[in-house]
């Protein structure tokens, strides 16, 4: 077993980083002992040049199901699929928090870099969600006394292609290719860092460092939140503790609005012999039910985020992760690990439902 590091976003979010081996040049961990990734070593237009230096990715993105936590995925679904602005600032809070310490890491990705850009959308007046990373960043950098300019203004994406997913490698590749423009004459061998929330085959960031090659850049670098890999050999871990567990079912709530959880008032909570635990929580006009059936997977509760929301990704609202920082009081935290436990491991088996 290799050891496990982490960046922590914030001081608290716990994010584990890749680790070796894997291609220095995308991060691709698919590349045993080599070197360069099949695809980074035989870059699909070669006459063209493979146009970026190099990739740094935060950590892994995976969106499977059934597939253990990982806390850099849940920043990312807040900043992709939370709409409101809140949220998004949240999660491109903490990116840029991670990203910074990124290129403490990797000093090169920053030194004598001029410019910074996002990718652009096709569709400009679209939220673009890596400026909520992007602005962050540059104030970190700033202070950090790097003197970096934002050129996103100055990027521009020519054309919308579809869902490439299901393309093979090199029609993607032959699809993307010059759909992007950089309207500044001469970037006289400038570095360029180019920031993205998620890394997948690369195509696009190729198609944009290859616009900003043809504007005489230099050197090109890209850091991403996630690197994301369409394939089941991510390691997998599956050791956590309490506080990463409820972290994860509470969707970073614990974090993000710990006064919120803090507030729930347990009017009553048992747990029984055949390991059903029964509470009864505070609410507004009536009070709420939850009851967690261990023996047979089924979980009950009946507030209005949990039905809405919370149930479908399997997930914990407030009254719920309040319980369980309850059972931690009451009843332990071997009890509460435990029981924790018994859902993650065999999420898929349990049913979230109304009371
Ligand atoms: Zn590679
Ligand atoms: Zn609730």
């Amino acid at each position: 077993m290799t050891k496990t590091n982490f960046i922590y976003l914030k001081g608290k979010i716990p994010v584990r980083i890749i680790n070796e081996p894997y291609c220095q040049k995308c991060m691709n961990p698919y590349s045993e002992d080599q070197h360069l990734c099949y695809t980074c070593a035989n870059p699909p237009f070669e006459d063209d040049g493979w146009y970026f230096n190099e990739v740094k990715a935060l950590g892994i993105y995976h969106n499977y199901e059934k597939i253990p936590i990982n806390n850099l995925t849940e920043v990312v679904n807040i900043l992709k699929f939370r709409k409101q602005k809140t949220f998004k600032k949240y999660a491109g809070d903490l990116i840029a928090d991670g990203l910074f310490q990124l290129t403490k890491t990797y000093p090169k990705l920053i030194e004598d870099t001029n410019y910074i850009t996002i990718v652009p959308k096709f569709n400009t007046t679209e939220v673009n969600q890596c400026d909520f990373i992007l602005a962050p960043l540059i104030k970190k950098f700033k202070t950090a006394g790097f003197k970096i300019q934002d050129i996103s203004n100055k990027v521009v994406r020519l054309m919308e292609i579809g869902e490439h997913k299901h393309k093979k490698f090199l029609e993607r590749y032959d699809e993307i290719k010059g759909i992007h423009r950089v309207d500044i004459t001469n970037l006289e061998k400038n570095k360029v860092l180019i920031l993205d929330d998620i890394f997948t085959t690369g195509s696009t960031t190729w198609d944009l460092a290859r616009a900003f090659k043809e504007k005489n850049a230099g050197e090109i670098n890209i850091i991403v939140a996630g690197r994301h890999y369409p394939h089941e050999n991510w390691p997998v871990f599956t050791e956590f503790n309490f506080d990463d567990l409820l972290l994860y079912f509470s969707y970073l709530d614990l974090h993000r609005d710990r006064k919120k959880i803090d507030k729930v008032v347990i009017k009553n909570l048992s747990i029984d012999k055949n390991r059903q635990a029964y509470s009864l929580i505070e609410g507004t006009k009536t009070d709420y039910q939850l009851i967690i059936d261990f023996e047979n997977n089924i979980l009950k509760h009946d507030c209005t985020d949990f039905l809405t929301d919370r149930k479908w990704s399997k997930r914990f609202c407030k009254h719920i992760t309040k319980v369980f920082l309850q059972i931690k009081e009451d009843y332990g935290l071997d009890c509460s690990q435990n029981l924790l436990e018994l859902i993650y491991h065999q999420l898929d088996k349990w049913v979230f439902e109304k009371v």
